[in-house]
């Protein structure tokens, strides 16, 4: 049967639950268990795809093309499965349901209510993942923090389920923080004793605690932690600072979180963790050879978790390349022809992100237009795909005009341009072309080079395409389409022959990438990043001694 395991968090957001749900998935799944996660989120938005990334960070695609919480990434990356649209539940999508039901008339007259209706529609979905007990575990992560007025309904499912389940297939773990008081220099406790409170007052008392600190937590105040919160003192789990968050497992293992776990769950059939993969993983991100700096344009580049999967891209494709990739972030709006070589001449790459409408669009294009030129590997995803096209237009073609119709509706030459599906659309909510779809390559192309494959699978989330009536002039002048649709024809990869990397890809290569599985386009991208920074060192030795010798 399968067991159910709860994820709280109190005193403050941010304390990274999503992380400590992730790591005790993959040493429950490391020690030969089958385990998913699930997200339930308290907003009223239907799903995070309306949310602007300044409010949640980056919205996460799945292969059946949900938008989500970009937590689900992490959750893909730790355990390299994938997950659904059935992962991630908010209040809105509880509700919509709820409403939906009523006006078809299935409450049968009745007053529908927080209780029983929204929350028997809560505990329905925190179930529905382990119905045909496809998982040995299902882990909830319940969004926000106990105490806020939105997550009471979530909070009283639990307490209910806690009734409705045996006793043995439900435990409920708690994250708080421990503050470390430097003028006192003292850990507080009473943050947590009180978070604690609060949710024993809401009906659910917490199996395991584990407090987010700074510094080590001693057995006194571990014992103070369990005594005035009612747990184990073995319950009491320390989460310490980590210098990745691939550390966190291995942290968790130390403090043996899942051990404590499978005791509570009373599950036998468990084996010694494997994570030989995981510690070569980490042990390559920790000593690398080589180090590269890559170039981040988007709109939100202040903002880190807007490109979370990104990121952790490039964590996992410089584990492979064992090299240290500093990702560096680089502002659009300020980059003009005549300042390029002084913004964008100290990287070894560049990556133009993802994103949606006007601003910083014209310095892209320059940016791109200097990778071109001077032979620095450019990788362009979705957004930054489009923006290639449209330099390349400008630049090659001579098509001064060139634009995409989402920033110019009335361009004279749109080479990049709505899908007919999309001119339909009224709505935003969930609209755009997203998930996965096939995408077959060409052979002798870099894209193939890369893939090692004639046909992938790869996630999208866009509203527009490259343009198919200018696709004979682009190949005509050298920029070639290495990847389409095989059931629509619609463009999926751009390349350039006379180019060390030059590649765009109208689909999201990032939201694939594992731990176990990283991105091929990342690590190959990241591979001629460091072939660039050796040849451009060799360069410059070269040129002092050549300088010397005259
Ligand atoms: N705004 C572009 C489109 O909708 C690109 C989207 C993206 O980068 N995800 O097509």
């Amino acid at each position: 049967m399968t067991k159910y395991i709860f994820v709280t968090g109190g005193v403050t957001s941010s304390l990274g639950k999503g992380i400590i749900a992730a790591s005790l998935a993959k040493l429950l799944q490391a020690r030969g268990l089958s385990v998913t996660i699930q997200k339930f989120d308290p907003y009223i938005n239907v799903d995070p795809g309306t949310l602007n990334p300044y409010e949640h960070g980056e919205c996460f695609v799945t292969e059946d093309g949900a938008e989500t919480d970009l937590d689900l990434g992490h959750y893909e990356r730790f355990l390299n499965i994938f997950t659904s649209q059935q992962n991630n539940v908010t209040t809105g999508r509880i509700y919509q349901t709820v409403i939906n039901k009523e006006r078809a008339g299935d409450y049968l007259g009745k007053t529908v209510q927080v209780v029983p209706h929204i929350t028997d529609e809560i505990k329905r979905r925190m179930l529905s993942l382990g119905k045909d007990n496809r998982y040995d575990i299902v882990i909830t992560e319940i969004g926000g923090t106990v105490g806020d007025i939105e997550s009471l309904p979530f909070v009283e499912a639990v307490r209910q389920l806690q009734w409705d389940l045996p006793e043995e297939n439900c435990l409920v773990v708690h994250l708080t923080l421990i503050p470390y008081l430097r003028a006192a220099k003292e850990l507080k406790t009473k943050p947590t004793q009180h978070s604690v409170k609060m949710l024993s007052q809401e009906g659910v008392h917490p199996d395991i605690i584990v407090c987010r600190t700074e510094k080590p937590l001693n057995y006194e105040i571990r014992r103070k932690i369990a005594q005035f919160c009612n747990v184990k003192t073995e319950a009491v789990i320390e989460a310490a600072d980590a210098p990745t968050i691939y550390e966190v497992p291995l942290l968790m293992v130390r403090e043996k979180l899942d051990l404590i776990c499978l005791q509570k769950l009373n599950i036998t059939n468990y084996r010694e963790p494997e994570l030989g993969y995981w510690k070569e993983f980490l042990d390559r991100i920790k000593y690398p050879r080589t180090s590269v700096t890559v170039g981040l344009i988007g709109k939100y580049v202040e903002l880190q978790d807007a490109y979370k999967s990104i990121l952790e891209a490039f964590v996992h494709a410089g584990s492979v390349n064992e090299c240290k990739v500093n990702v560096v972030n680089v502002h659009s709006e300020h980059i003009t022809v005549d300042n390029a070589h002084e913004k964008l001449g100290h990287l070894d790459g560049l990556l133009v992100a993802p994103g949606f409408g006007v601003r910083g669009i014209e310095g892209k294009i320059v940016a791109i237009q200097y990778a071109r030129e001077v032979g620095l590997p450019f990788f362009g995803i979705c957004l930054g795909m489009q923006m290639a096209v449209i330099e390349y237009a400008r630049n090659v073609l001579g098509l001064k005009h060139a634009h995409s119709t989402e920033m110019d509706k009335s361009t004279v030459d749109p080479v990049i341009d709505m899908m007919e599906e999309q001119k339909k659309v009224t709505k935003l909510g969930a609209t755009m072309r997203l998930g996965a779809y096939p995408c077959a390559i060409a052979p002798n192309t870099l894209a193939h080079r890369i893939y090692k494959a004639d046909l992938i699978s790869e996630r999208h989330r866009h509203r527009w395409e490259f343009n198919n009536s200018y696709r004979e002039a682009f190949e005509r002048a050298g920029l070639k389409v290495s990847g389409v649709n095989p059931e629509t024809d619609l463009v999926e990869i751009v390349e350039l022959a006379d180019h060390p990397f030059f590649i765009g890809v109208q689909y999201h290569p990032e939201l694939k990438s594992t731990v176990e599985r990283p991105a091929p386009l990342f690590v190959h991208f990241i591979d001629a990043a460091r072939q660039y920074s050796e040849k451009r060192s060799l360069q410059k030795v070269m040129g002092t001694a050549e300088g010397e010798m005259a």
